[in-house]
């Protein structure tokens, strides 16, 4: 099976029994079966088309940052997007970004450019293509909010341009992966503004993601959504489970919407601690707590 993979991707670029904690920000994770960076929209769709034939499980990697991945690993193929996938340019007040690069450089390239509608994101630990999965936000402001149109490899290998009203997008989701589409590039529509300006909205946010989050240490950023009329971290508060902990995972008591990985954690540690706060929370204030982080591979 997968012997003809190299006939569409150098390889070099396949690898196997990939350790996935290197490439996930809670630092947790057993090996992917295989990992693939492709570089191209037209890799990808040769790529996404032949595992179809295979009948092979993939799975698309950004930048692990709201992902927690088994101590067993994933059986399957782990797809990475570099290359030219990760190019970003300007064109009028349209930034086009390959769904591999990082969001932070987008906004920097939206600066460099007097850009303005991308603030928000300033600081989210995401690529292109995980920001549009997620529909990312913060300090109101969404992803989908600002994206002009969506370049997208379907299930079956195809490259088609979808419009974000078909895309959905809803408070941290979007029909992307319902619609079993790969992102590939993004056009985010923006408005011309003040470069100081932009900049200076830039720093006020990161430096409050500074004061407010437990960024010393490995997490997803907030494990869980946001509940209607309330916030997960005051739910937890209120349950008492700042600081609580299960081997090396625990409740940021910094910010109690964080699960962090402050000892060594092993996937298993988060996951329990996670199904021990919806738990806790629910008898406390009857409120089902649902993760914003997704699970890959067995738990
Ligand atoms: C410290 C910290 C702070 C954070 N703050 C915020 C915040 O303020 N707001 C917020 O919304 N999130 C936040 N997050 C969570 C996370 O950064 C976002 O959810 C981000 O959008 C995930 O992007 P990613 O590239 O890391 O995706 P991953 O975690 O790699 O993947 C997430 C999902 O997207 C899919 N995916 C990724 N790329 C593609 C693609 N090209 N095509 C199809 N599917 C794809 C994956 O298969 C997976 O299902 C934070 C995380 C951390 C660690």
């Amino acid at each position: 099976m997968l012997k003809n993979l190299s006939r569409y991707i150098d390889p070099e670029r396949i690898r196997q029994q990939v350790p996935l904690k290197d490439y996930t920000t809670f630092r947790v994770g057993g090996p992917a079966a295989m990992m693939i960076n492709v570089n191209t929209s037209k890799e990808l769709s040769e790529v996404i088309s032949y595992l179809k034939k295979c009948q092979a499980d993939y799975f698309i990697l950004g930048n692990g940052s709201n992902l927690l991945v088994s101590d067993k690993g994933y059986d399957g193929i782990v797809i990475k997007l570099s290359g030219e996938l990760t190019d970003i340019s300007a064109n009028g007040d349209v930034i086009t970004a390959g769904a591999g690069a990082l969001l932070s450089n987008v906004c920097k390239k939206a600066l460099e450019e007097s850009l303005t509608g991308l603030e928000f994101a300033f600081g989210i630990p995401g690529t292109v293509g995980g920001a549009i999965v997620m529909n990312a936000g913060a300090y109101d402001g969404e992803t989908g909010d600002v994206v002009d149109g969506v370049e997208a490899v379907n299930a079956d290998g195809e490259i088609l341009y979808v419009s974000p009203h078909s895309l959905r997008f809803g408070y941290r989701k979007s029909d992307v992966k319902k619609a079993g589409l790969t992102v590939v590039k993004v056009d985010f529509r923006l408005k011309k503004g003040n470069y100081n300006d932009i900049r200076l909205k830039m720093k006020e946010l990161l430096e409050s993601r500074i004061e407010k989050q437990p960024l010393e240490f490995p997490s997803a950023g907030s494990t869980f959504k946001r509940p209607e009329g309330t916030f997960a971290g005051k739910l937890i508060s209120e349950a008492g489970l700042s600081g609580y902990r299960i081997g090396g995972a625990c409740v940021s008591e910094k910010h109690n919407g964080f699960i962090v990985n402050d000892r060594q954690a092993t996937a298993k540690d988060i996951s329990d601690l996670i199904e021990y706060v919806k738990k806790s929370v629910y008898e406390h204030s009857s409120v089902k707590l649902e993760p914003e982080v997704i699970r890959l591979g067995k738990f």
